[in-house]
């Protein structure tokens, strides 16, 4: 008994909270039309246009991994770099 209620205690039960975390926000420039879509779906406010109409990652650290942006893009411009794409070999420039 005293062994499981040890077992318990160090963490055997713990719920693991999985949170991707974004490593990037990657604009391929030469698809990116600055139509803004991805600026206004985003729900924490991270992405703005430069003086070009490009879109790209102003507040990185608020991003929620949601993948809203790079599905919502038309062009397929935009893509989410997270440590779990990262790590699944996928992560990086789509766009070479
Ligand atoms: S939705 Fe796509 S094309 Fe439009 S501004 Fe964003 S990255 Fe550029
Ligand atoms: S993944 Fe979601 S939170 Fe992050 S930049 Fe795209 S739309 Fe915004």
């Amino acid at each position: 008994m005293a062994k499981v209620a040890k077992q318990a205690k160090e963490g055997k039960t713990t719920k693991t909270t999985k949170r991707r975390k974004t490593v990037a926000i990657d604009v391929y420039k030469a698809w990116c039309k600055g139509c803004g879509i991805c600026v206004a779906f985003c729900p924490k406010g991270v992405l703005a246009q430069d003086e070009e109409g490009h879109a790209y990652a102003k507040n990185l650290e608020a991003c929620i991994a949601c993948m809203q942006c790079e599905l919502r893009c038309p062009d397929f411009a935009i893509t989410v770099i997270t440590e779990d794409r990262l790590n699944a070999g996928k992560g990086g420039s789509a766009h070479g």
